[in-house]
C-alpha cells in the first residue's frame, strides 16, 4: 500500500472451494476471459460457455491458455457440475441457462466478486446512470500522474481479473455498472462514489425505478467505518434512498447547489474539498472537461484523490491536462466558424441534457436512434431556448417530431452520418455548435455508439 493512504487492506471473502473445483463462466467476452484465466490460475477446473459466436481475440486467448470452452450453445452436463458460476453482466436474469441455474441453487457471481477473493488492494468503484467512464479515468488519471501503483478496470479496459492474475497494483479504480453490481456479494469497496441516479436499463429490473436504485446501492453494502461513500447530494434519487438508512462509511457528498462542511461544494467558480483531515479549493476554469456535468465529475474525482491525500497542485494539474474519453463532448472540428461537438455516447435523455446545458449560444442538435422509452419533456426547456433547428438521425424519427414539432421550426430527417452532419452544417451559422448528443442507443443505423461517433467525425472531417 502506498504510505500516504490511510485505508486498510480488502477484506474479500477467501476462495470458497478447493483446488480442482469446476467453475464455470458463463459469457466469453473481456470479463469472462478474464475470470477464466484468474480461475485456472487459482486451480480450478475450468469451463467457458457461450450462447453467441465468442469472438476470435477471446478464442485464441482461450486456447492459448489451454481452458476447454464453447459456442453457441450451453451443455448442461458440464454447466451443473459446477461448485460457482462466473456470469458476464450482459446475461440478463431471465437467461434459461441463469433460471436453471438459480433452479439448482449453484452459486452465481460476477467476475469482480470472484477477483476481488485474490486481491487485498485498495478499491475505489465508481458506479452512477452518467459518467461513470469519465470519472473512473479522470481519478485513474489524478492518482496515476500522482505516482501511486494504480490499476484501471471494471467496464473499462483490460478485465479486473486478469489484472488481479497478472498485476501487482495496490490500487484499482474500477467502473462498476448496476448489472456487475447485481452479482456482487462480499466484494468491499473502499471508497465508493455513486455519481447519480436517472432511469436507465429498466427493462432490467421489471420496469421498477425501485429495483433500479436499489442495485446501485449495492456499491455501499459491504462497507465499514474505515470506508468512504462519496454521493450527490443534489440528486434527488440518491437522496430519497438515503432518508430513513444509515450507512456504515463515512459519507461525503458534492454539491453545486448547496455549501457543505463535508464534501466538496461549488462557491462562485470555485470547488471546495473537505475531507476530515485535508483541504483543496481550484477555479472550474481551469478543469479540462466543461459543463456542469462535469463539474460533478471533478468533485467525485476530487474528494477521491483527497481522501487518499494526494498533493494538492498534483491534482491540480491532472484535472487541468486531462484528456476526455472519446465520443464524450468530444470538439471535433471548428469549420467556418462552426464547433462540431460529438457526444454520441449520450444514449438517455439525461446526458443530452447536460451536453445542452453546458453549450454556449445557438445549436444544431443531432438527435435520435433506438429509443429507450425516452421522456423528451425534460429536453423541451433547454430546447427551446438553445435549438434553432434539429437533426433527426434514426430510422423512426417520429417521436421527435412529436415532442419538439411546437418549439422548434427546422426539423429534418436523416438515415446515415454524412446527410446529418450536412443538414447541420447548412442550418447552423458562423458561432453556432453542431452538437451530436442523440439521447438514444444506434443499433438502428450503426454498429455502435462507437461508430456513429467515428462516422460523424469523418463526415465532419470531409466538409
Ligand atoms: P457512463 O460510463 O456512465 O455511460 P460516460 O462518462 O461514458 O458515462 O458519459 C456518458 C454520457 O453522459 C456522455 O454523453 C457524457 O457527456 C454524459 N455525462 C457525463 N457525466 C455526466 C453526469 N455526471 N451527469 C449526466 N451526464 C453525464
Amino acid at each position: 500500500m502506498n504510505e500516504t493512504n490511510n485505508i486498510p487492506n480488502q477484506a474479500n471473502s477467501p476462495a470458497l472451494h478447493g483446488a480442482g473445483a469446476r467453475l464455470v463462466v458463463l459469457g466469453a467476452g473481456e470479463s469472462g476471459v478474464g475470470a477464466a484465466y484468474l480461475a485456472q490460475q487459482q486451480g480450478y477446473d475450468v469451463f467457458v460457455s457461450d450462447f453467441g459466436a465468442i469472438a476470435d481475440k477471446y478464442k485464441q486467448q482461450l486456447q492459448g491458455w489451454d481452458i476447454r470452452f464453447e459456442e453457441k450453445q450451453h451443455t448442461e452436463e458440464e454447466i451443473f457440475t459446477a461448485v460457482e458460476v462466473v456470469k458476464s453482466p450482459g446475461i440478463p436474469e431471465k437467461a434459461p441457462i441463469v433460471k436453471a441455474l438459480r433452479e439448482r441453487g449453484i452459486a452465481i457471481i460476477s467476475e469482480i466478486e470472484f477477483a476481488g477473493r485474490y486481491t487485498n488492494a485498495n478499491i475505489i468503484g465508481i458506479t452512477g446512470s452518467n459518467g461513470k467512464t469519465t470519472t473512473t479515468s479522470l481519478t485513474y488519471h489524478i492518482l496515476k500522474n500522482a505516482g501511486l501503483n494504480v490499476g484501471l478496470a471494471g467496464n473499462i479496459g483490460k478485465s479486473f481479473a486478469y489484472q488481479v492474475a497478472t498485476e501487482k497494483f495496490d490500487h484499482y479504480v474500477l467502473e462498476l455498472s448496476s448489472f456487475m453490481l447485481d452479482d456482487m456479494y462480499q466484494f468491499r469497496v473502499n471508497i465508493a462514489v455513486l455519481l447519480n441516479i436517472t432511469p436507465d436499463h429498466l427493462d432490467r429490473y421489471e420496469y421498477q425505478m425501485a429495483n433500479y436504485v436499489a442495485s446501485k446501492f449495492r456499491i455501499t453494502q459491504n462497507q465499514t467505518a474505515q470506508d468512504y461513500f462519496i454521493y450527490c447530494a443534489d440528486d434527488p434519487e440518491t437522496v430519497k434512498y438515503m432518508e430513513g438508512r444509515t450507512f456504515a462509511a463515512q459519507l461525503l457528498p458534492f454539491s453545486i447547489q448547496n455549501k457543505l462542511a463535508l464534501g466538496a461544494y461549488l462557491d462562485g467558480e470555485e470547488i471546495n474539498i473537505n475531507t476530515p483531515n485535508n483541504h483543496l479549493q481550484m477555479t472550474i476554469n481551469k478543469l479540462a472537461l466543461q459543463g456542469k456535468h462535469n463539474i460533478y465529475n471533478s468533485m467525485a474525482s476530487g474528494i477521491v484523490s483527497k481522501v487518499l491525500e494526494l498533493r494538492n497542485q498534483s491534482i491540480r494539474e491532472s484535472m487541468g491536462d486531462f484528456k476526455n474519453v472519446e465520443h464524450r463532448l468530444e470538439h471535433v472540428a471548428q469549420i467556418s466558424g462552426i464547433n462540431f461537438i460529438n457526444d454520441s455516447k449520450a444514449t438517455n435523455v439525461n446526458s443530452t441534457w447536460y451536453a445542452l446545458e453546458s453549450m454556449p449560444g445557438e445549436v444544431v442538435l443531432i438527435l435520435g436512434g433506438v429509443d429507450k422509452g425516452n421522456d423528451y419533456n425534460e429536453l423541451r426547456d433547454l430546447v427551446q431556448k438553445k435549438v434553432k433547428a434539429i437533426v433527426c438521425l434514426g430510422k423512426d424519427n417520429g417521436r421527435i417530431h412529436q415532442a419538439f414539432a411546437d418549439v422548434v421550426k427546422n426539423i429534418v430527417d436523416t438515415a446515415s452520418a454524412k446527410d446529418a452532419v450536412q443538414a447541420a452544417y447548412e442550418l447552423a451559422k458562423k458561432g453556432d455548435t453542431v452538437l451530436l448528443s442523440p439521447a438514444c442507443a444506434s443499433f438502428d443505423l450503426f454498429k455502435s455508439y462507437e461508430d456513429r461517433g467515428e462516422q460523424f467525425k469523418r463526415a465532419v472531417m470531409e466538409l
